[in-house]
């Protein structure tokens, strides 16, 4: 079994997030060192292909990170999307709307984010906060968020039809572990910029959030913009897990080199 099939939300399926084990390693029999390695070689094979899609400038790559705070969301980016060339590749972090942003569309700064052609543009949250923080804390009232999860679905499947290969990452972290990691920041003044206030009102919610989660994946997962529910304890799993599936859409979506109208078989370049 791919790592893809593994972790993949199936279509129409509910996923059970209290019942996931956070800190599992599925797929993977080995350890942490060996995890690197294999990390090392897929950053390589990632690599390779983010050439040939920039090349090919026909198809585009976007990937989604979703995660309660201290998933490992940041981490994932610098140990991961650095295979990526830095020229052809756009973060995109989303916060707290601006006003600007709340005169519109919940999916106006979303679309405007979206990776063009031959390139690859990684969400650090998404349009999914529409139906997750802003659910839990009432933003919006429920009439607002409820019609969100049919629009998501249309903007991706817009998205796809225009060759944009959509593929969705929830880290998914215990309790414990987010206590612990929440912790390590205050103990560590070096991290204290990473520390908000609201962290601790979010945590208190784990239990709304889980619910806003469980219903976002059941019902946003599908053939054209799969969630992948990634166990994130291990940050060496978290790594790995999300590379091979990184690697396994990239394999499926074999971009090729252009072609070259002109022969260039014959030409040698001149003292
Ligand atoms: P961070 O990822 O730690 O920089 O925090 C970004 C914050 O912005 C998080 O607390 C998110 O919940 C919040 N955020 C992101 N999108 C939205 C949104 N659409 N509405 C309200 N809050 C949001
Ligand atoms: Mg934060």
């Amino acid at each position: 079994m791919t790592f893809s099939d593994l972790l993949r939300v199936a279509p129409g399926s509910t996923p059970d997030l209290a019942g996931t084990d956070a800190a599992a390693t599925p797929g993977f029999v080995g350890d942490k060192d060996a995890a690197r390695a294999r990390l090392k070689e897929l950053k390589k094979e990632l690599a390779e292909f983010q050439e040939k899609l920039w090349a090919e400038q026909g198809q585009s790559l976007l990937i989604v990170l979703q995660a309660l705070d201290a998933g490992g969301k940041d981490g994932l980016i610098r140990k991961v999307a650095t295979a990526f060339n830095p020229q052809g590749t756009r973060v995109t972090g989303f916060g707290v709307p601006t006003d600007e942003e709340l005169r519109h569309d919940f999916l106006w700064r979303v679309h405007a984010a979206t990776p063009g052609k031959g390139r690859i543009g990684v969400f650090n949250r998404s349009h999914y906060e529409d139906v997750l923080v802003v659910r839990v804390l009432e933003l919006v009232p429920e009439s607002v968020w409820q019609e969100r999860y049919d629009q998501i679905n249309a903007f991706e499947s817009i998205l796809a039809a225009n060759r944009t290969r959509i593929v969705k990452f929830y880290l998914h972290v215990s309790r414990d572990e987010q206590r612990e990691r929440f912790q390590k920041r205050l103990d560590n003044p070096e991290k204290h910029w990473k520390w908000s206030s609201g962290d601790l009102e979010t945590r208190a919610r784990w239990d709304d959030f889980r619910a806003a989660y469980t219903d976002a994946l059941a019902r946003c997962s599908t053939d054209h913009a799969p969630w992948f529910v990634i166990p994130a304890d291990r940050k060496w799993y978290r790594d790995l897990a999300v590379a091979e599936i990184l690697a396994e859409t990239a394999r499926d979506m074999d971009p090729h080199w252009p072609e070259v109208e002109e022969d260039l078989s014959g030409i040698v370049i001149p003292d």
